[in-house]
């Protein structure tokens, strides 16, 4: 925790240096907290310097030296690094003859598992003649035990480059959007500089190279867990991780579309199965007047019939998920009928809203290994509840109401049925008086995106805790 605070310190002194640089140039005095401190980790390697306080350009570079045949390789990057650094400012002093310009880099090294090293080299290089400092960062992953230099595909296995990816953009969605939508189509090269950690593997996406100039850059570290057998330096498993759960079963997350949820306050997933059917328009009445957004759990078979209540449904906001083809117990069908009762249903959904779903509510809440393998199989995830108000037994408006209200819980998911009147008219009090509770009206997805619940292929969840 201390080191964060002081690299942090480190990157406000960069941001300093950057506002004022115009000033603390002028007569080639030296920047102010010159030579930059940091605290670095270094677990592998002696470090070396290159250090020149003279001006035009004040640099700071440091470097491990580990004692086999990569040193070469690293003193030939912090070389070339100064040196490109030199260039620009005597290209510069041939028409300013103040331009000046300072680079400060520093490295952290880790060792994991006792056999991989990783180095990771950061800095800046800020200079009269750009407005933005230029983000420099480098990696280097060394097999300690044969001395070879790893390349990103040695460390990652790249048959699960579509994964890792997904992984990555969700990271970075969750924490800036607007970074998301500028780095573009996911590609291979987002894992140019990678490093092995203690917590997983960090790869560094620097503002510049995949970055606008305005962004920060980004570092996003993949926990062992996650990569599970993407990672593939498996001898010694740093930490003793387990690869668990794949990285391929992961299903990526998107944030909601409607950034209207405040994931600090209580939230709650109000389900509807068996439907559509009359009682669902009801039940979207109630929601049109008061706000917040359901999941509608459907009967495939009754999909093309009622586009239009499901239309309105998404329209709104709501989640629509498959309920299986026509409410078959999936737990007694063989492997072919499961997986066509799921597919099918997801298929006839999509056709209307566009959105394949990621998960189904299965019928009666029966699941078995066959169920569970089939929805792995499909990328699919399988919610069932942490209420049931047992409304489809009792059919009595209060009762329902009742016992939703006496057991609610922040991020219950909530079971109920929009086939039925008596319940369409306890959603008539309990949405309403949810709300005046404080609790927002989300819909399944998004109940697990804001819980920071990954929901993994073929697993069953039963609230967003
Ligand atoms: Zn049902």
């Amino acid at each position: 925790m201390k080191k964060k605070l002081i690299c942090l310190l480190c990157v406000l002194v960069v941001i300093f240096l950057t506002a004022s640089s115009t000033v603390i140039f002028s007569h080639l005095t030296p920047p102010a907290n010159w030579p930059p401190s940091y605290q670095a980790t270094v677990e592998y390697g002696e470090t070396d310097l290159i250090f020149d306080d003279t001006g035009p350009l004040w640099a700071y570079i440091s470097f491990p030296v580990v004692g086999d045949a990569n040193d070469e390789i690293i003193a030939a990057w912090a070389q070339d690094t100064y040196q490109n650094a030199r260039d620009k400012v005597a290209a510069l002093r041939k028409n300013d003859r103040e331009a000046h310009g300072v680079i400060g880099i520093h490295f952290d090294s880790y060792l994991v598992g006792d056999r991989y090293a990783g180095i990771l080299e950061e800095g800046t290089f800020i200079n009269s003649g750009s407005e933005y400092p230029i983000n420099i960062v480098r990696t280097f992953n060394i097999d300690t035990e044969t001395g070879m230099l790893l390349k990103s595909s040695d460390i990652l296995d790249y048959a699960q480059l579509e994964s890792i990816l997904f992984f990555i953009r969700e990271r970075i969605i969750a924490d800036d959007p607007d970074a998301a939508n500028s780095l573009g189509e996911m590609n291979a090269s987002w894992l140019e500089h990678i490093v092995v950690s203690h917590d997983g593997v960090a790869v560094i996406m620097e503002r510049g190279a995949f970055l606008p100039a305005n962004f920060d850059t980004l570092k996003i570290t993949i926990p062992y867990e996650s990569l599970g057998s993407a990672f593939l330096l498996r001898e010694s498993p740093p930490e003793g991780a387990l690869p668990e759960p794949p990285m391929s079963l992961i299903i990526p997350n998107f944030p909601p579309l409607r950034g209207d949820i405040d994931p600090t306050k209580p939230m709650v997933a109000l389900t509807f199965d068996d439907g559509p059917s009359r009682q669902t328009l009801r039940i979207l009445d109630v929601l049109e007047k008061h706000g917040g957004r359901v999941t509608f759990c459907v009967i495939g078979s009754w999909v093309n019939a009622k586009q239009n209540t499901i239309r309105r449904a998404f329209g709104m906001g709501c989640e629509i998920v498959g309920h299986s083809w026509n409410h078959r117990n999936l737990s007694k069908l063989t492997e072919e009928e499961i997986r066509k009762q799921i597919s099918d249903t997801n298929a006839a959904i999509e056709l209307i809203t566009g959105v394949a779903p990621r998960w189904f509510r299965p019928p009666y809440g029966a699941v078995n290994d066959r169920v569970r393998s089939v929805s792995e199989d499909l990328g699919c995830a399988i919610i069932k509840w942490s209420i049931d108000p047992n409304d489809w037994k009792v059919r009595d408006a209060n009762k329902v109401h009742d016992m939703i209200m006496a057991n609610v819980h922040d991020r219950a998911i909530i079971l109920s049925h929009d086939l039925y009147g008596s319940t369409a008219a306890a959603m008539e009090r309990v949405i309403p008086e949810l709300i005046a509770k404080g609790y927002q009206l989300v819909t399944v997805s998004e109940l697990m995106y804001y819980s920071g619940t990954t929901l993994v292929a073929g697993r069953v969840y039963t609230s967003g805790k």
